[in-house]
């Protein structure tokens, strides 16, 4: 190699291996064994475009157009399905095709950051319901009613659950409300879909986004978009010179390993969402051990979701007196084979319960019981 600098980029190496994850971003993307080895197999770039004749969602080998017009829609409870580079590209497009330049929207003050830049993106005017805030940080659904009354918006959209707290709102309540109004709904499921049973239709949603990489268990970067039949000309309009190519996926979205992982853990993805009780339960369980040990959970209680808050005051106190400040417990943890809590933080932090199975949190809890005495 001519030059030097570049030998490292030839060696990437990623130790995760054997340990115990907690990262929220990451727990629910996890690859099965499926996409793995779809993931060798389909590696080489534009590899599900052998086939091809001009769309990508109607290519039948591998069977995308199975996938994205039958699969897909029927597990999001919705009449179209499209796939797209994440959560964040689906609420672009939306935003992108509905609104012009000026018009509102409202969202819930828990709305995840890509919900502002995309509508930034879009030209549209933000307005928010705010949160009870702390500790519950719940959302009132019924306080989008007299917003709307107020703006008159383009389109809602309710974060469910939200990425900061794992709350969960009343959709169905806001469904209602949107249909009242003639409002189009957007629900962004990136922490649902793929985790959680969610359905578009039983909720009056218009719209549902998913994150692939997020709750998917697939490689990524890739999202699915759910849409009510009225929508499709709209947002998967066609360019008038190419009349195969959506305007708003630029042509074509998922060209090759993305959305063939997407598929391959498609099958478990459908069956694991009916194990969510279990996954609900477990976090539950979790959060009542630690808080026992005197940390405290925000967000809804009892917790319906496996993406968890925590305040910890304790720890904070310990992190002021010790050399590495925050970071002790991301190295105490990282010690004992326990991954994800943000390097740094002490006071509060995310974790999420979805990967981890019971045994393991258990060794979760008592690590955190040791590090406690360990500086106590
Ligand atoms: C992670 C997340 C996103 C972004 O998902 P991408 O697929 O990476 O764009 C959007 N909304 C919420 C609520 C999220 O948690």
């Amino acid at each position: 190699m001519k030059d030097k600098r570049l030998q490292k980029l030839g060696e990437l190496h990623r130790k995760h291996k054997d340990i115990i994850t907690l990262m929220p971003l990451q727990t629910g993307g996890l690859l099965t064994e499926a996409a793995k080895k779809a993931l060798i197999e389909f590696g080489d770039g534009y590899s599900v475009c052998d086939f091809c004749a001009g769309n990508l969602s109607n290519i039948a080998n591998p069977p995308i157009r199975e996938f994205v017009h039958e699969f897909l829609p029927e597990f999001l409870g919705c009449e179209v399905a499209a796939v797209t580079h994440g959560a964040r590209e689906a609420k672009f497009m939306i935003m992108h095709s509905l609104a012009r330049l000026g018009d509102s929207i409202i969202v819930d003050g828990n709305r995840h950051y890509t919900t502002i830049v995309a509508a930034q993106r879009a030209g549209l005017n933000v307005v928010e319901v705010p949160s009870s805030g702390y500790p519950g940080f719940t959302i009132d659904v019924n306080e989008y009613e007299p917003l709307i009354e107020k703006h008159h918006p383009r389109m809602i959209l309710l974060t469910y659950p939200d990425g900061n707290y794992g709350n969960i709102p009343d959709a169905k309540r806001l469904g209602e409300i949107a249909q009242n109004h003639d409002v189009p709904f957007i629900l962004n499921g990136a922490y649902a879909v793929g985790r959680m049973p969610v359905n578009m239709d039983e909720l009056g949603a218009d719209f549902i986004i998913g994150s692939g990489h997020k709750s998917m268990a697939s490689a990524g970067p890739c999202g699915v978009l759910g849409m009510k039949k009225r929508w499709e000309e709209v947002v998967l309009r066609k360019s008038e010179t190419y009349s195969n190519k959506e305007l708003e996926l630029l042509g074509c979205a998922l060209r090759g390993v993305p959305v063939v992982t997407l598929m391959a853990s498609f099958p478990y993805v459908v069956e694991r969402v009916h194990d969510w009780d279990e996954q609900v339960l477990k976090a539950q369980w979790f959060s009542d051990e630690v808080e026992k040990l005197g940390f405290k959970q925000l967000g809804e209680k009892p917790h319906r979701h496996d993406l968890l808050h925590f305040e910890t005051l304790m720890l904070y106190e310990i992190s002021k007196r010790v050399r590495e400040r925050g970071y002790f417990l991301y190295k105490e943890l990282k010690d004992r084979g326990i991954w994800g809590l943000q390097p740094g933080l002490a006071r509060a932090f995310k974790l999420s319960t979805f990967a981890a199975s019971r045994e393991q949190l258990s060794f979760v809890v008592d690590s955190f019981k040791s590090i406690l005495s360990k500086y106590g």
